[in-house]
Parts: C-alpha cells; structure tokens; sequence
C-alpha cells in the first residue's frame, strides 16, 4: 500500500464514520421525538399543552428530516471534489488560462466555497420559506432573503479575499514558521472586526434602537450596576423583520453592547428579560466569554501548526491527484477534509457549554435573589421557539449546547444552586 492510498483509506474510514453518526442520531432522534410526544413530562403538565407538544415534534421532525437529507447531499458534494479529480483539473485549467499562483489558489479556493455554497441553497431557501414559513417563524420575504446572501457574498469578498491573499503570501514567503504569522494574522483580524462589527457590519442586516426609558430599562440598568457590570449600553435589534425566534446577547469582549430581540421584549415580561440579562451577565462575570475565545484562539494555532506539518508530506496531496504540494492545494484540503479529523471535538465544545448554561443560569438565580424568574423565562423561551421537551439524550449529548428545559428547571430547583444571595 502507498503511503497516499493510506492517507485516502483513512481519511474515507472518518468521514464515513461521521456521516454515518450524525446520520444514526438524527434518525434516532427523529424516531425517539415522535415516539415520546404524547407523554408531556408532569412538571410542565400547567404549562405546555398537547397541541404545543405536538406542534413542537412536527417542527423537530420537519428540521432533522431536512437535516439529514442536507447532510448527505453536501458529503455527496464534498466526496465528488475530492474524489473526481475535478480539483486538480481546475487547477490545471487555471493554469492554463495563465493565472499565476497566488491569483491560482485564490481561483481554486473561492470555486470551492462557490460550489459548497450553491449545494447548501436549496436547504436554506427550503428552511426558511417551508418549515420556518409552515411553524409561523418566518417574516422573511424573498427579495429580504436575497438581499442578506448577497449582502453576505459582498462581505466574505471584501474582508475574505483580502485575508485569503495575505494568509497564502505567508505560506509561500515565511518559511516553516509560516503558521505562526497566519496565526498573528487570523487573529488580529478577528480582534479588529470584533470591535467594528456593531458599529460597521450589524447594522448592514438589522437596525439597533437603545432601549426606550421607562421601567425596564432601570430595572435592566439597577441590575447590570447591581452585578458591577459595565455595558456600552442596551440596545433592541428589529430580529423580528426576519424570524419570530427570540433570543438576547452580546457585543463585545470587555465593556459590551446588550442587544435584546424585539421579539423577546413582545413574549417575556419585564422580569423574566431581567432573569435573561441576568444570564447573560453570568456568562461574562464568568468569564466564559473570555474562555470560549482563548480555546478557540488555541484551536486555531494547533490546527495550523498540525497544517504546516501535513503540508511537508506529499501523500496528502497525492492521495486526492495533485501532482504537488502548494498552499492553495493544502488549504483547499483542510477546508473540505478537515471535518472529518475535528468533528469529534463538537461533542466536546457541546459539553463544555452546558456547563456554562448551568453555571449562568445559578448567577442569574443568585442575582436576583430567586430562581423563579429565570425558570418562567426558560419556560416561556422554549415554548415560544417551539423547543422540543424530550430530545434523544444521546442527541442532546453530541449535538446541545444548551441543557434542555427540564434539565435546567431541575438544577434551578436544587437547592445548592440558588444560594439566595448576591454572587460576589
Ligand atoms: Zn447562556
């Protein structure tokens, strides 16, 4: 056996395996959703009824059926590059056409994200305008849908290209230590578009009004002040002109920007999006934001550094018909095989931030003196976005980064979670 016939076997044996696993719990799912939906569990018998029950199983079989035929076509997209040799004969044709290397990977490289793109369409149009449409979510009209894509193609080409072009004159320029600079990069590049995306990137999608004076807004600001927490202030995003889903969060690293759904401020009451800030409060004094972002900065550098090993080794390359190793071909690569080397990481980060939801939510009660609001806000979350009870525990596992409902109700009730008091 060739060392590149190695190199294919493997990586065919992970992404297959893969496939095959989020294939078996989507199914698994799908069957355990459906299956228990008439039982509703008796601690929220007061507050969900059959027909919502009902309502919500529809929903989650309508999206994991859509999931699953969507994941299978875009493996299928993923295994015909790889495998076809198209890549390399585009690559070739580029060539021909007289376009020098780095104008050739940049070719290569946008076909690809262009292709992938155009095979995930159909699932959004029919995810939007179907299920969203059928479960009253959507208030999204076409022409708004293919504003924001295009909107979003115009940002991935102004900031992406850019960034494209420097990360492959560092990988041709910067000898071995080449992943060090695109690690510099990559990340001042994410530092700087963190602090310019409220003000410049937002609100190309979505208008930003501070939240009017009145009663909630001093109860908001007693509690943030409450919690020694200092915000650039509070403001209301119109989410509604696209979704009813309703949702709250932050911009922002140090100081932050709150943002509120309008659509959160139509379904909770003032002290149930107190509990909600409360939250999301936790998560920041928590300091999970900052983790969150140190692992994600660390993910990258190994991931680049384990990159900058494989790009040495010709059997990557000619395990899938590229005569020669070249930056372009090796990012081409990790962007369409990579999954199949980290997807077990998912579960991983999924289990980290439950345990972060847990740790917020037990801020959230101890800020306010009293789980009770927080619980009627997740109550009332869930049944609004339509959230199903009863997940396949080994979905919610692999897939959740939020505890369900009633996994959260019940560590809000115990006792060692809601001290009483003020957190320090
Ligand atoms: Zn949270």
């Amino acid at each position: 056996m060739q060392p590149s016939d190695l190199v294919l076997a493997v990586f065919l044996a992970l992404f297959l395996l893969h496939w095959a696993l989020e294939t078996a719990l989507d199914g698994l799912n799908l069957v355990h959703v459906l299956r228990v939906t008439p039982r509703i569990p008796p601690e929220l018998a007061a507050q969900v009824t059959p027909g919502q029950q009902r309502r919500a199983a529809a929903y989650a079989a309508a999206r994991l059926r859509l999931g699953l035929v969507r994941r299978t076509v875009l493996a299928g997209a993923v295994l015909a590059l790889l495998l076809s040799g198209v890549l390399p004969a585009w690559e070739a044709a580029l060539a021909g056409w007289g376009l020098e290397p780095p104008h050739r990977g940049v070719g290569l490289l946008v076909s690809i994200f262009v292709a992938l793109g155009i095979a995930g369409l159909p699932f959004s149009l029919i995810a939007t305008f179907g299920i969203e449409r059928r479960f009253g979510f959507n208030r999204s009209t076409f022409p708004r849908w293919l504003g924001d894509r295009l909107k979003g193609l115009a940002l991935s080409a102004a900031l992406g290209l850019p960034l494209l072009y420097a990360v492959l004159w560092f990988m041709g320029a910067a000898g071995a230590a080449w992943w060090l600079w695109v690690f510099a990069l990559v990340t001042a590049v994410q530092l700087v578009l963190a602090w310019l995306y409220p003000a410049l990137i937002a609100p190309l999608f979505n208008r930003f009004t501070p939240l009017p004076e009145g009663t909630l807004r001093s109860r908001l600001e007693a509690l943030a002040h409450a919690a020694g927490f200092r915000t650039r202030g509070l403001f209301v995003m119109d989410a509604s002109r696209r979704s009813g889903h309703s949702n709250a969060y932050f911009f922002g690293l140090l100081r932050p920007r709150i943002v509120l759904f309008d659509t959160l401020l139509a379904q909770l009451d003032a002290e149930q999006i107190a509990a909600v800030l409360a939250h999301e409060i936790g998560h920041f004094r928590l300091r999970h934001v900052l983790q969150r972002v140190a692992l994600s900065s660390v993910s990258l550098g190994l991931l680049l550094y384990a990159l900058s090993w494989l790009i040495a080794w010709p059997p990557v390359f000619q395990a899938f018909g590229f005569a020669a190793s070249s930056p372009h071909a090796a990012l081409a690569l990790a962007m369409l095989c990579g999954e199949a080397f980290t997807f077990w990481l998912g579960p991983l980060g999924a289990a980290w931030s439950r345990r972060h939801e847990y740790a917020a939510d037990a801020y959230a009660a101890a800020l306010l003196g009293d789980g009770a609001p927080m619980r009627e806000a997740l109550v009332r979350l869930n049944t609004e976005n339509l959230a199903h009870l009863q997940p396949h525990p080994w979905y919610g596992a692999w897939h959740h980064s939020h505890p369900t409902l009633l996994q959260r109700l019940a560590a809000l009730r115990a006792p060692s979670t809601v001290p009483g008091g003020r957190p320090a």
